[in-house]
């Protein structure tokens, strides 16, 4: 506990971290030890739960009622009987006269309890109980460097399991079965397995983190041998570094004429990932995924990698209630909600009971990545339930629970609390609005209509969206869904329909749809990437932006003697001191520091501009020139003119 003590044996500070920093005993602690001495304090520390009342007090501070219920009048002004309940931090002040310190023992909520019981099961794991379990690899890397492409030759060299169906469903995350050398007897004989997800990019990854779910181990980052590093192949590997996820380097597209591995390597040693004989450890694989060249290898590099850091993060104990992560789950016309989850620790059952986010169902079914069903499901296995009652979002965790009742009760807590939490997210004042409405902007919303394939689509490109911020604008996602567009999309795009996207991810319009947003001239967008949708979005944004003028400072000149012609006006002899005078120039007098001329609302030019007899479209610094302002003769000697021009900007987010 960081608790310092003064020379004289008393508290003089207590630091935060001892106990929570905001709960009741941190108070009491700040508020009564200070002073104390440590020794008395400590010794008495009692637990006191609601209802607190004077016969409560009295036990847990071990003082007569009667006693307490004097020096509560005296505390208070007011009587107490044995039932009468008391605050909390009465009963604590008077606790601690007595060198008890009383901490409340809040009720347990049924989820804090399970969560708590959970928490200590992880924290209990029996060291003799774990067993190496396949490690969870992500791909990132560069847009176009072969992230699906390295993923799809793997997926199809690697998995022969012919019992798939017709069906191919995605499915977020499969595993390999690769062949390794057996030490001993240098055949390739035993068989290992690598789960990969299969939503290639940091973007999807950082989002999990976010969320708190770490799954991944490794990170292969793949990196094209004919582009070399690029943005977001450093952005991955920051993520990864953030992540302490470890990295193995796949220099991809080696096939191509113009692949020049040896420069990649060089800009990856760059960014201090090195090999074993330059003294790092990072693996370095090459790899086409065209032809197959180096899958192999990449495969036996990921397992090495498994095997050099197989410490207690790449182990688990199969024999736990399973506890996991949901990586994706949507809607399915036939068999309800759909939910591919990772097994983390433990082993997942047909039949047990999962509570999933604000979710629970029975799983009904279980199917292997590649369809076929299944009865249990161990460590770092992806697995697809039916069962949930709900959609989760995807990133949630989800635990085995034993009791239906109990799985329910949670999941409903967990609902209120997220409404409650919407609810504030919307609430009518924002700081936002505020400012805005300080400042007089207006600001115009985009809204937007989003259906997306898979609810892990529709969180992801929520979260692109709101990143397109501004003061003026800001898109609004009115309706998101997990489904085809539909007629209903489209009728609520027609509430407003000039400032209405509707954009859908890997998903397309019905019929009804497709007739009614074309009857009334209402844009229908399919995206397959969500870069293309983002964009498309900024854009319609961007257009919403009023330009902006831009004052553009062209150049000044003093005048050194005026002219007056009959029928023309007053011509100013100029000498140029700074920059250009433009004949088509916007122009200023300015006379001893004051703008004299135009009036603040209006914008002049000049009537004409010459170098000497003949007229000039622009005069330069250094050169003299005459020249008559527009609807003004009151030059003066001395006076300076200065010229300008204003620019209309479109503006970007
Ligand atoms: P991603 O954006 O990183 O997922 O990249 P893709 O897997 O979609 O690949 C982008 C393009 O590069 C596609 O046209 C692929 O066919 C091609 N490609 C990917 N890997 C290789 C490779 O190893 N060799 C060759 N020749 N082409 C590749």
């Amino acid at each position: 506990p960081a608790i310092v003590v003064g020379a004289n044996g008393q508290v003089e500070m207590i630091e935060q971290q001892w106990g929570s920093r905001r709960g009741p005993r941190a108070a009491l602690l700040r508020k009564h030890m200070r002073g104390k001495t440590v020794k008395t304090v400590i010794e008495g520390l009692v637990e006191i739960s609601p209802p607190i009342t004077v016969r409560s007090v009295s036990e847990a501070i071990g003082m007569k009622v009667g006693d307490l219920s004097k020096r509560l009048l005296k505390e208070t002004n007011q009587l107490y009987g044995v039932n009468s309940p008391i605050e909390f931090h009465v009963a604590a002040s008077i606790a601690a006269e007595k060198n008890v310190e009383l901490v409340l023992k809040k009720q347990e909520t049924a989820e804090e309890k399970l969560l708590r019981e959970f928490e200590e099961a992880a924290e209990n794991v029996d060291p003799e109980k774990l067993r190496p379990r396949p490690p969870v690899v992500t791909i990132m890397g560069h847009v176009d460097h072969g992230k699906t492409s390295l993923l799809d030759k793997i997926r199809s060299t690697k998995v022969v399991d012919t019992e798939v169906g017709g069906i191919t469903q995605v499915i977020r995350a499969w595993s390999v079965v690769h062949k390794v050398e057996d030490p001993d007897t240098g055949e390739k004989v035993i068989e290992r397995r690598i789960t990969f997800l299969d939503t290639p990019g940091h973007e999807a990854f950082t989002k999990m983190r976010a969320r708190g779910a770490n799954v991944t181990d490794i990170a292969v980052i793949v990196v094209a041998a004919t582009d070399g590093v690029r943005p977001q192949t450093e952005e991955a590997i920051a993520h990864a570094r953030a992540a302490e996820v470890r990295i193995i380097v796949a220099i991809n597209k080696v096939d191509m004429p113009n692949a020049d591995v040896e420069k990649t390597r060089r800009q990856l040693y760059g960014m201090n990932l090195l090999p074993d004989d330059m003294g790092g450890d990072t693996q370095f694989v090459e790899t086409s995924a065209a032809t197959g060249q180096g899958i192999d290898d990449l495969l036996t590099a990921i397992l090495l990698e498994a095997e050099l850091n197989l410490d207690e993060d790449l182990q688990a104990d199969p024999d736990r209630p399973a506890t996991g992560t949901c990586l994706e789950a949507y809607m399915n016309a036939d068999e309800g909600v759909m939910a591919t989850l990772l097994v983390q620790q433990g082993t997942l059952k047909r039949g047990d009971i999962v509570l999933c986010g604000s979710t629970f169902g029975t799983i009904r079914a279980m199917y292997s990545d590649s369809g076929r069903l299944l009865r249990e499901a161990g460590p770092s296995t992806p697995v697809r339930i039916t069962g949930l009652k709900e959609v989760p979002n995807a990133d949630d965790p989800f635990f085995v629970v034993d009791e239906i009742a109990k799985a329910q009760e949670i999941a409903d807590l967990r609902r209120v609390k997220e409404r409650e939490s919407q609810l504030n997210r919307f609430a009518p004042v924002s700081l936002e609005s505020l400012t805005a409405a300080k400042s007089k902007i207006k600001i115009t919303e985009l809204k937007v209509i989003l259906k997306a394939e898979a609810r892990g689509s529709v969180e992801a490109i929520k979260k692109e969206l709101e990143k397109l911020v501004h003061e003026e604008v800001r898109t609004r996602v009115l309706h998101a869904g997990i489904g085809a567009i539909t007629e209903s999309d489209v009728q609520l795009a027609l509430t407003s329909p000039d400032d209405t996207l509707i954009v859908g991810f890997n998903v397309t319009a019905d019929d009804d749809a497709l007739r009614l947003a074309e009857a009334r001239g209402i844009k229908l967008n399919e995206y397959q990437i969500i870069y293309n949708l983002v964009d498309d979005v900024k854009a319609a944004l961007e257009g919403r932006l009023k330009p902006i003028e831009e004052v553009v400072h062209l150049g000044r000149a003093v005048i050194r003697d005026t002219f007056r012609i009959s029928k023309v006006g007053t011509i100013a002899g100029c000498y140029v001191t700074s920059g250009v005078i433009e004949r088509n120039a916007r122009v200023r007098v300015i006379r001893e520091g004051v703008v004299i001329f135009p009036p603040a609302d209006k914008v002049v030019g000049l009537d004409s501009l010459k170098r000497f007899k003949d007229d000039a479209k622009e005069v330069r610094e250094g050169f003299e020139c005459g020249l008559k302002i527009a609807g003004f003769d009151d030059v003066k000697t001395g006076d300076v003119i200065e010229a300008f021009k204003i620019e209309v900007k479109q503006r970007t987010l």
